[in-house]
Order: structure tokens, then sequence, then C-alpha cells
């Protein structure tokens, strides 16, 4: 089945859900009940991220319910580097995809709370406010809410049944990937896509289609995927975001972006679609 992390289930009844996929996940700004000395415990310190089990310390952030035990995100900045810690990239193979989506959630809330200590109006410090995901200024009033940064990612089909794939300087070796960028103030998805596409390769593309999104914790990105048809133009790459792309066949494949991403299930998608 394709890799569609944490929230790509959709298209599956939520009583299948668990069935499918084993331990559930669900994301919540408070507990049921109070804190639970099971509680998964997910510690964010400065070397990566370890999964623990205990009571939620002093401070810990409320991420969701995990197979129904309580789970918190704990900073863990200032205590000395846990020797299990993993790099949340490392951490998607060792453990099932429920835990790292509350994971991803603990990490991307941490990472809130650390750069949103205090207000970016009037510099005073800010506090929770009771029964939102939000820090609110005393002093001014500000109200501050987690960062998210929409980007959009998008695989590019011709009529002869190629793709485009490409790759940028921070590429692993020989390996390419979909095209993507954040969206702008102002833009629509689409809007976004089609201007992305255009920048790094000098492509028009036509028929862009939603296909899954994926909250992309690195580190606080929403991954939006989009399927879209070549329209006119000739791979033209910008030289700075895109160094080399290509229009590949099925039969011939660059390296791939790894089953972690959205990338990869846009291209397993497509070389299902085209009889891979
Ligand atoms: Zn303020």
């Amino acid at each position: 089945m394709p890799v569609l992390l944490a929230g790509g289930t959709a298209s599956i009844p939520a009583d299948l859900t668990a069935v499918i996929l084993g331990p559930m996940f669900l994301p919540a700004l408070d507990p049921a009940g109070p804190p639970d000395a099971t509680s998964v415990l997910v510690r964010v310190g400065t070397a990566g991220v370890a999964i623990r089990s205990g009571a939620p310390p002093e401070g810990a952030v409320f991420v969701g319910a995990l197979d129904g035990r309580q789970c918190w995100a704990v900073d863990d900045a200032e205590a000395g580097p846990d020797t299990g810690a993993l790099d949340l990239r490392r951490l998607w193979s060792e453990v099932d995809e429920s835990t790292w989506a509350a994971a991803g959630r603990a990490v991307q809330l941490v990472e809130w709370a650390r750069t949103h200590r205090f207000c970016g109006r009037c510099g005073a410090s800010t506090h929770e406010v009771p029964g939102l995901r939000a820090k609110r200024c005393p002093r001014c009033g500000l109200e501050a809410f987690p960062r998210l940064s929409p980007a959009v990612i998008c695989l590019v089909e011709r009529e002869d049944g190629t793709a485009l794939l490409a790759r940028g300087p921070q590429f692993a070796a020989r390996s390419y990937s979909c095209l993507a960028g954040f969206v702008e103030p102002g833009e629509s998805l689409e809007e976004a896509v089609t201007r992305e596409v255009r920048e790094e390769v000098a492509i028009e593309v036509t028929a862009i289609r939603y296909f899954a999104s994926q909250p992309w914790p690195f580190p606080h990105s929403l991954m939006i995927g989009f399927n879209a048809h070549w329209l006119s133009g000739e791979i033209e790459v910008d030289g700075t975001e895109i160094t080399e792309a290509a229009w590949f066949s099925a039969r011939k494949l660059p390296g791939l972006p790894p089953a972690i991403s959205i990338a990869r299930s846009l291209i397993d998608d497509w070389l299902a679609r085209v009889g891979r």
C-alpha cells in the first residue's frame, strides 16, 4: 500500500483504520483524563527524539492519544543528550507509522513553544491560552498559533507515459524527486504549483489535481501533493534550486526519494498507473 503518512487515511473508513494501520494516533489539545503515569513521552532533545514511557513532567505538552495512551511532548533541550535519541528521519524506520506521526507532531509543538516564548510585536513573555493551541501576549494581546509552512509538491506527467523528475544541489547522489516549493502569501495551491514548476524548470502545466498531503515536521511544513500534466515548454533548470531535470520512463528510473516521503508516494502511484 502506498505510504500516506498521518492523515493519509482519508479513503479508509474510520472503523477499518486501526485494523489496517495498527496503532492509532489521534491528535488532541487536551487529554481526556488526568496525566497518566503510563503515558508515551516524546522527548525532544538536541540530538533527536526519544520515545519513552512514564508520567509527563511539569511543562509537558499534550500531543494526543496514541493507541489509547496519552502522548506528551517533553522539551529536553536543557537535559543531557539522550543516548537513545534518534533523528526523526531515522526514527521512521524504527517505529510504526502512528508513533512516527505523534513524534512529528511533538517535535513541531516543542519547536513552536521554543520559538514563541516572547511576543513578536512587543517582546513580553507569552502564556498559553486555555482551550486553544495558542500563546497570547498579556501586554498587547497578540496571539500566536503553531507555525505551519504549506509547501506544494507535484509530479508532472506527459502523454508518452514519462514523468518529470528533478534534483537539487543538496540531493543524495543520483537521486531525483518531484518538484516542490513553499506557497507564497496570496496564492492558491494550484497557483503555487504552476509558479514553482515554471520557475524551476520553465514548463507550463495543466490539469492540476490534488493527490494527498503529509505533515512534514522538518521543522514545520505541510506537504500538499499534486498531479499535473505537461502543457508546453522544454526543460530549462533554474540552476539554483534545481540543477538537473529530465523526463523519465518507468523502465529507466533514477534513484528515488525514500518511502517516508509523499514524493515517493506520488512516484509509486504513477508507476502503478503506467504499469510498472
Ligand atoms: Zn505583545
